[in-house]
């Protein structure tokens, strides 16, 4: 019997030890390490296509439809099939937890485990983004406002029509309800604003697009993806999770990828090879995420344009499949003919001749 200990307890962590029945010959063991910090809640969004059904189930509200708006237009998707999800996060760990629980999966700290002596070791801390990386940073807010203003059928997943000035910015919004939704105002640069200025952009987005005010704060959220090319945690320990590669380089998500790169390692695991977790992404994909976000660096009021032409462009199941990493030659040829061509060709220019950065230990 080989003893895995998987260091971290968060999203990566715990779909891997929901999967322990199915790893016979390994024992898991979890660890929380000692340095991590106290367990907050957020929403996690991604499209319900058939191996998601695990965390569907969770799901605290679906949209079939889901929008991109822009200054000068407006883009909404949609998908009967494989609707926009978004669950909380802790409800999804606790449910997880308890099903590891069951399959026999060990839960400790990091103190106790240097007693032991494991077969292999894989730590889903987080990864080291390098110095002037990008990052997807933003703070949100779930509110009641005083006047029925949301669509509880379309999720907002990128509305630019908020200040430009300090790099692409954009208004995510989850609507729950006619008077209530979740809004984060989310920007794409390598510095962090004060999380006054996320709130601000929220509160003045309500009132000049939908003459709506808070009445009622439910909670908050806050966040740093950081994008593009990132080191490991600990550089002696293989990653699973976004410390295994499994942030998708230009949009943050991570979750489905997450699940894929566990999928994949099962499936190993079943064919009698060993356990080992590889970057969920194609090489193309992340090829084509590094020109966006090289665009998205240096001319960040292309962003925009990219990604409104690239909704505008694409079917509902198209930009799913796009968006999942499930894209094939004729759908990335798709997105790169709606590409305005010379932003793009600037990128994959600043892309080669740009040095890479120092990894921030
Ligand atoms: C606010 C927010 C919203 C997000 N929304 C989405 C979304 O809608 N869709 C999506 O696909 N992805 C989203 N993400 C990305 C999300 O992080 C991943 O989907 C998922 O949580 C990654 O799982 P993970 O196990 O790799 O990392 P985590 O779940 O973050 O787990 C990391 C582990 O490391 C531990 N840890 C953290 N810091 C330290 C430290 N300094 N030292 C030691 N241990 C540490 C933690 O306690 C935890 O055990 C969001 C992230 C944030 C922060």
């Amino acid at each position: 019997m080989k003893s895995v200990h998987v260091l971290g307890d968060g999203c990566a962590s715990m779909m891997f030890a929901t999967r322990a029945k199915e790893l016979h010959g390994h024992a898991i063991t979890v660890i929380r390490p000692e340095a991590a910090p106290q367990p907050s809640d957020h929403m996690l969004g991604f499209w319900g296509t058939p191996e998601m059904a695990f965390a569907a189930q969770h799901a605290r509200h679906t949209w079939p439809n889901w929008s991109i708006i822009t200054g000068s237009a407006h883009a909404t998707l949609t998908s009967e099939a494989h609707p926009y999800h978004a669950m909380h996060k802790l409800a999804y760990l606790e449910q997880a937890k308890k099903t590891a629980e069951d399959a026999g999966v060990r839960f400790i700290d990091e103190a106790e485990a240097e007693a032991f002596n494991p077969s292999l070791v894989f730590d889903t801390r987080p990864p080291r983004a390098p110095s002037g990386a990008m990052l997807q940073h933003f703070a949100g807010m779930e509110v009641e406002v005083d006047r029925p203003v949301f669509d509880p059928t379309t999720a907002v997943l990128m509305d630019f029509r908020v200040d430009q000035s300090h790099g692409m910015h954009f208004m995510y919004v989850l609507p729950f309800s006619p008077t209530r939704a979740l809004l984060e105002s989310t920007m794409f640069s390598t510095k962090v604003m004060p999380r006054d200025h996320y709130k601000e952009a929220i509160t003045s987005y309500l009132f000049q697009h939908h003459k709506a005010t808070v009445v009622e704060v439910i909670g908050e959220e806050q966040g740093v993806i950081p994008m593009g090319k990132l080191g490991l945690h600990d550089p002696n320990l293989p990653g699973l999770g976004a410390n295994g590669g499994a942030i998708r380089p230009a949009s943050g998500y991570t979750f489905a990828f997450i699940h894929q790169q566990i999928q994949t390692a099962v499936e190993r695991v079943e064919r009698g090879q060993p356990l080992r977790f590889t970057r969920p992404h194609k090489r193309v994909d992340v090829w084509m995420d590094g020109v966006l976000l090289a665009v998205l660096r240096h001319w960040p009021q292309q962003g925009p344009v990219l990604f409104g032409r690239m909704a505008r462009s694409l079917s509902g199941e198209e930009f799913i499949r796009f968006m999942s990493g499930r894209a094939g030659w004729w759908l990335r040829f798709k997105v790169m003919m709606a590409m305005p061509k010379l932003p793009f060709i600037r990128g994959v220019s600043k892309m080669m001749f740009s040095r890479p950065h120092q990894v921030v230990s």
